[in-house]
């Protein structure tokens, strides 16, 4: 019986093997020196740059929407999208009329503080007071690219099954906040909304969590009042 039985074969990927390949050492501290660079930067202007984490279909476009259009007439808001093939993301944000950089990656998984400082050069930093940075649709290696900004946003949907906090620990260790979203749709999902804010906050306890419904413009006033405090 050659299928007897059930074996479950542990492999662990030593960091040596997966990450000399993908992400050389000398490379993230090459990202670190340009990220402190776009942070003086941003720094000498006053402005505030906030960078959007998650999953594709977490809900960061949505969010970044609706906060552009609460903001932006009390201050200068400009977006930075990062989309690895499309610019559907950055052409929504245009509709607010705010200054939008659209960053190609061409299949690059991640933003680097390499293509973000490019793209501060390309707009006029003087009439800005926030800048929000909406990542590439990625939960690992975003993480590991600090990008020059004063905060890291992590957006979780609970679309996305009720594992995923613990099984993305490192995105929530780098993020100052968590915003979960779609709450509206947890109990179809029958994903506890307490659940991952418990995750989230055994992860890291002093981290503000923040549910939302995007959609439906729950939570978005809380989300903004603790972005304009950090
Ligand atoms: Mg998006
Ligand atoms: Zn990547």
């Amino acid at each position: 019986m050659p299928n007897e039985g059930t074996e479950q074969v542990m492999l662990e990927a030593s960091p040596d093997e997966i990450y000399d390949i993908e992400l050389e050492h000398s490379l993230l501290e090459a990202n670190k020196k340009l990220a402190d660079e776009n942070r003086a930067l941003l720094d000498r202007h006053g402005i505030t740059a906030i960078d959007f984490m998650g999953a594709i279909g977490s809900g960061k476009t949505t969010l970044i929407t609706k906060l552009v259009e609460r903001l932006k007439d009390r201050m200068g808001v400009a977006v930075f999208n990062g989309d690895a093939t499309t610019s559907s993301d950055a052409d929504a944000i245009s509709k607010q009329n705010v200054p939008v950089v659209q960053i190609a990656t061409i299949n690059g998984c991640h933003l680097d503080a390499n293509v973000v400082g490019k793209g501060l050069k390309r707009i006029q930093l003087e009439k800005l007071k926030l800048i929000f940075i909406e990542n590439i649709g990625n939960l690992i290696c975003p993480a590991e690219f600090p990008l020059g900004s004063r905060a890291r946003v992590v957006v979780v949907s609970v679309t996305e099954g009720p594992w995923m906090v613990r099984k993305h620990p490192h995105m929530f260790l780098g993020a100052q906040v968590v915003v979960i979203n779609k709450t509206d749709l947890a109990d179809a999902m029958e994903v506890s909304v307490d659940q991952l804010i418990a995750d989230v906050h055994k992860l890291k306890p002093d981290i503000r969590v923040i549910p939302t419904s995007c959609k439906r413009g729950i939570g978005i006033d809380e989300v903004a009042q603790t972005l304009l405090a950090i």
